[in-house]
């Protein structure tokens, strides 16, 4: 089969690699659609978390052309999407529920270590239908199944702070995980959203998915935009939003992130930074913050599946481009642009 290989910092090559073959708990998939990640983007310029020789691609739909004699509830034709992480089941961390905290099976997870999905067919290892493997309802189109894995972060990241209708949120960044944390925000009831980024395209899209409200960081200062809307922090210093979710990755905003967030209140990291990053860590202590990482997803692919299907959060506006695989340089290109690109997805 054609597959996209990443040979080593900006440069992915088309070859021809071996077709996978389903071990008895195993599917296959002819993969439709798979989204490129800001963490593949990572990848790619820096070789971050692969090694040379890896097909990337996490975040994908497909058809099942293949069934592992052990695999049940599933038949040939049926779509879906997967969970690519894999987990051992034994740990403490799998015991206890959190398997996308797994420190022993996550090295041999789909696109990272095993073959991803940029690629005309991929292997599901291990099969658990509603476990592992997600079947994509009928209303819901092949592009959307391969958004459910980037939206399961987004409502991880929203189920962390655990909003409520009296809530002041602010969204930090408005890239594919931003803009999708402001619908799940939204969507799990918070009182009000306000998005933050320099890009027009992005700003006008969020008050279109949710945002109730928009600033432009390049041509105000964030900080003292939130704090006008939210007034005065503790003290005098910063703001008072309830809820701060940064996801830019921009190490001054995570440190803006903190002065936004009010005493008691919630700040959730959903991003990846260049580096360490300094952040007012007396604040993190008068206020009493809460402050946590928020890291891929802990079973919310069913809930992202049924809020697609209800209608109730929006894949399309979020998709805003979509390549051949053989163009998949273009494609990661086109994703590294902020000011032209959301989410791109390549369509093997
Ligand atoms: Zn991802
Ligand atoms: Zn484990």
């Amino acid at each position: 089969m054609k597959a996209a290989v990443f040979d080593g910092p900006e440069k992915l090559s088309i070859q021809q690699i071996p077709d996978p073959v389903a071990g008895p708990n195993d599917v296959v998939v002819d993969v439709v659609d798979c989204g490129i990640c800001g963490s593949d983007l990572h990848s790619y310029l820096e070789g971050a978390f692969i090694a040379p020789g890896q097909v990337m691609g996490h975040e994908f739909s497909g058809k099942i052309v293949e069934i592992g004699k052990d695999v049940q509830g599933v038949k040939i034709g049926d779509r879906v999407t997967a969970v690519p992480l894999s987990t051992c089941g034994r740990c403490p961390r799998c015991l206890e529920g959190a398997t996308h905290l797994c420190e022993i099976g996550l090295a041999e997870s789909v696109a990272y270590g095993l073959p991803g999905a940029f690629a005309e067919f991929v292997r599901i290892p291990n099969v658990v239908l509603g476990g592992n493997l997600y079947k994509i309802p009928d209303n819901v189109d092949d592009a959307a199944g391969a958004l459910v894995e980037p939206l399961a972060v987004a409502l991880h990241a929203a189920k962390m702070s655990a909003p409520g209708p009296s809530d002041t949120c602010v969204v930090l960044g408005l890239g594919s995980i931003g803009l999708n944390t402001v619908q799940m925000l939204k969507a799990l009831g918070a009182g009000r959203v306000i998005g933050i980024d320099i890009s027009p395209v992005r700003l006008k899209l969020a008050a279109q998915l949710g945002a109730d409200i928009t600033i432009n960081g390049r041509e105000v200062d964030a900080l003292e935009a939130v704090t006008e809307i939210t007034g005065p922090g503790a003290y005098g210093v910063g703001a008072r939003a309830d809820i701060v979710i940064e996801a830019s990755g921009v190490g001054a905003l995570l440190n803006q992130a903190v002065s936004m967030t009010r005493a008691g209140g919630k700040l959730r990291i959903a991003a990846l930074y260049e580096g360490d990053v300094m952040v007012p860590a007396n604040q993190i202590v008068q206020k009493e913050m809460s402050v946590s990482g928020t890291f891929a997803y802990r079973g919310e692919f069913a809930q992202v599946l049924s809020l697609l299907a209800s209608g109730r959060i929006q894949a399309a506006p979020v998709i805003t481009h979509t390549f051949a695989l053989d163009d998949i340089e273009q494609a990661f290109r086109t994703q590294l642009d902020k000011d032209v690109s959301i989410k791109v997805q390549v369509a093997p």
